[in-house]
């Protein structure tokens, strides 16, 4: 006799599905959310597309155990699965990982039971059960145990007037997770560059199948307003639309402007929102009671019923490339869920990657740009000050003409911002006694003095120790030495300056979450003078009184030997000046570099960023690095240096030479030693057109597996290298 069987993908480290029987009366689909049996655990899956394992024995086959309610998984979503694992050379359960939640999250709301008045009063109306009835009214139904306290009695008294058939259980629905936003809630009239921003955007999307489109426009141009149109259009076809925003959990400011625009907010969905509300997003987004979505990455992967548009704003941002566990960059694998389901996507930045504006420029995607600011606001004046002529006192990091504006600043009543890319108060301690350096005892890092914290500190593996009093190393006393600058020692210096000004660190260490919204809040409402902050402050947040910005240190990442230095840079330093007059007035940036005459730097301060754009494209080019050639890195980790050298060194040999696809390496990864772990990293460089994930795929399938604790881990796309 026959027995059905099924294929199912599991969320392990395993690229293939296992087959289960089906056990009578369950009928099952593609897509279904099952648990199954796995060893010696039960698991949670999903029945799949692929052709079930006709070789195993069927008494041999195990049953699936439950049968989900659930939304059944798109079509599209596991034609999505299946190419993301293969892209990013990863086995397909561990990508479908991303997509299953608890089993709490696959059980459908329940629905509540409360009291309501279904009959006539009772025969025997005693005083309490008069209070009982007076309690609920004409309101809403309750529960017996609300009930019971508002009325002041015991719970006994409901049962007997629910025995007595006075009142009765009503189901009621859960109210829905969040209430949905209407389209034609609070447009705002948009400015002509804008409307016309929006017009083209809604001609690039036509019909609504797969499209890219790139908003690109100057800080401050209004791209949110823009991009709202698109979503407003999808709400009225019924679609779903997801908002990949970077730092999500500090822009609560963009959860209020799209209430304002849709009149309720979007479903959040990022590490800091609570299990039991992701629970809800996940079935919400399931079910389709939930229309939009504003999230960190990992909503890419969220199960959407009817999903219809995807924004990734400020998509130059590097956060969208996943580092750990399964590495993909999210404004890639948007634009390859859009295509795979057929809807289009919106990219949008003031300071667009490299790689989408080379697609917009070859016709891929449609650029559309705005050159103006919104509105009476005007661009920031911005100029460069040369540190070799204009430099501050030994042991400190202010220009006197940057220490000039901010004290005009203040007087002024208006806000500043000092922007420094480091974290803590100093990057490096020594002592001037014997020369010892303060260094991570399990990475190749030196440790960073966080003074407000009292603690020496390694920002890549956590590891802290109080900063002692003496050298451990020669025993001098006061020799230790804190050498260049990170906030809080720009904080210090500040607050000696102006010491009537209020000023505030903006870093991550310093404070959590919510703190973080307050002090954001604080900024905009005029709490704060002088702000101070890492790149955190970078990232889209809208400071209205901001007149003044000021970069202390510009030329810290172009030291970088990465080829992405430049690119980098350029969008901070662009993005951070960018901050300052957006809401109209005269506004400055002040730019401390040694480098005046760096292209970037100029670039920056020329305003100019079809500059800067046409000499990176060019450089990209010439070099065939991306998106003119394709990168993959290999990193080779192990408990000792030894036997991780010894296998990247393998591995290289175990390479197929001759071809179009070069290998380089074996080298030290740029962070040679991390939590212990030494790191080595091949670099594979390959035309465009070639099939890099399948050289990969062949060559580590030839090598010996690694042995002894040794790690290999690809990273397809590498962001930095
Ligand atoms: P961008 O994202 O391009 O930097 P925003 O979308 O944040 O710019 O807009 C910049 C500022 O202009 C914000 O304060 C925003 O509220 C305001 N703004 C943009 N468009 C409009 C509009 N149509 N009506 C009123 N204010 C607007
Ligand atoms: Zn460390």
């Amino acid at each position: 006799m026959d027995v059905p069987t099924v294929s199912v993908l599991v969320p392990v480290a395993v690229d293939t599905c296992y087959t289960y029987r089906v056990p009578p009366g369950m009928a099952l689909a593609p897509g279904d959310i099952v648990a199954v049996p796995l060893g010696p655990r039960t698991v949670l899956g999903a029945v799949w597309d692929d052709p079930v394992d006709g070789s195993v024995g069927h008494n041999r086959l195990r049953p699936v155990a439950h049968r989900y309610d659930a939304a059944p998984l798109e079509r599209s979503l596991r034609a999505f699965v299946d190419w993301v694992a293969a892209y990013t050379l990863n086995p397909r359960g561990m990508v479908l990982r991303m997509v299953l939640r608890s089993p709490q999250a696959l059980e459908a709301e329940r629905a509540l039971a409360l009291l309501a008045r279904i009959g006539p009063p009772p025969e025997r109306l005693t005083p309490a059960r008069e209070k009982v009835l007076a309690a609920l009214g004409a309101g809403p139904p309750r529960s017996k145990a609300a009930l019971a306290a508002a009325a002041g009695v015991s719970p006994g008294v409901v049962d007997g007037l629910v025995a007595a058939g006075t009142l009765g259980l009503v189901a009621v629905k859960p109210p829905p997770a969040v209430a949905p936003p209407d389209p034609d809630h609070g447009a705002r009239p948009l400015g002509p560059e804008q409307r016309a921003a929006a017009d083209a955007l809604m001609a690039a999307i036509g019909t609504g199948g797969y499209s890219v489109s790139l908003v690109d426009g100057v800080t401050g141009s209004g791209k949110t307003e823009v991009y709202f149109e698109a979503i407003a259009a999808t709400l009225r076809k019924g679609g779903q639309a997801l908002v990949l925003l970077p730092e999500i959990a500090l822009t609560g400011d963009f959860l209020d402007r799209f209430a304002r625009r849709f009149g309720a907010r979007p479903a959040e969905w990022h590490s800091e929102v609570p299990a039991k509300s992701r629970e809800r997003v996940w079935r919400g987004v399931a079910d389709g009671s939930i229309r939009a979505v504003a999230g960190a990455r990992s909503a890419l992967f969220l199960p959407f019923s009817a999903l219809g548009l995807i924004v990734v704003d400020e998509e130059h941002d590097a956060v969208y490339k996943q580092d750990e566990g399964v590495s993909y960059h999210a404004r890639d694998m948007a634009i390859v869920r859009g295509h795979i389901a057929g809807f289009p996507v919106v990219l949008s930045s003031a300071t667009p990657s490299i790689e989408s504006r080379v697609n917009a420029d070859a016709g891929r995607y449609t650029r559309i740009e705005l050159k103006g600011r919104f509105a009476a606001a005007r661009l920031p004046e911005i100029r460069a000050v040369d540190m070799r002529r204009d430099s501050p006192e030994r042991g400190r990091f202010l220009s006197p003409v940057l220490a000039t504006a901010l004290a005009e600043t203040l007087a002024a009543k208006a806000q500043s911002l000092l922007f420094l890319n480091r974290r803590g108060y100093a990057p490096l301690t020594l002592c001037r006694a014997c020369g010892h350096r303060f260094q991570c005892p399990n990475c190749s890092t030196w440790l960073v003095e966080h003074r407000f914290r009292g603690v020496l500190a390694c920002h890549h593996c956590g590891h802290s120790e109080r900063r002692p009093d003496r050298c451990p190393n020669c025993d001098a006393e006061d020799s230790l030495v804190a050498c260049g600058p990170g906030v809080e020692r720009i904080a210090e210096e500040a607050a000696a300056l102006l010491p009537e000004a209020r000023i505030t660190v903006l870093s991550s260490d310093l404070f959590g979450v919510r703190e973080m919204r307050q002090q954001l809040e604080a900024i905009r409402t005029g709490g704060v003078d002088i702000v101070i902050g890492t790149q955190l402050v970078a990232k889209g947040h809208n400071f209205p009184l901001l007149s003044l910005v000021g970069v202390v240190d510009a030329d810290i990442g172009l030291a970088h030997g990465d080829p992405r230095a430049a690119e980098r840079t350029f969008q901070l330093l662009a993005q951070v000046t960018g901050r300052a007059g957006r809401a109209g007035g005269e506004s400055r940036a002040l730019v401390q570099t040694y480098a005046p005459e760096h292209p970037v730097i100029a670039a920056i301060v020329a305003g100019d960023r079809e500059a800067f754009y046409a000499r990176e494209i060019a450089e990209r080019r010439r070099t065939q690095l991306p998106p003119f050639g394709r990168l993959a890195g290999i990193v080779v980790s192990g408990d000792d240096r030894a036997s991780a050298h010894g296998y990247a060194t393998a591995l290289r040999r175990a390479a197929e030479e001759g071809g179009p696809i070069l290998v380089l390496g074996p080298s030290e990864a740029p962070l040679a030693v991390v939590r212990g772990r030494h790191r080595f990293r091949l670099l594979v460089q390959a035309p465009r057109a070639a099939d890099l994930q399948g050289y990969i795929r062949a060559w580590l399938a030839r090598a010996e597996p690694p042995r002894g604790g040794v790690r290999v881990q690809v990273d397809i796309d590498p962001q930095s290298f």
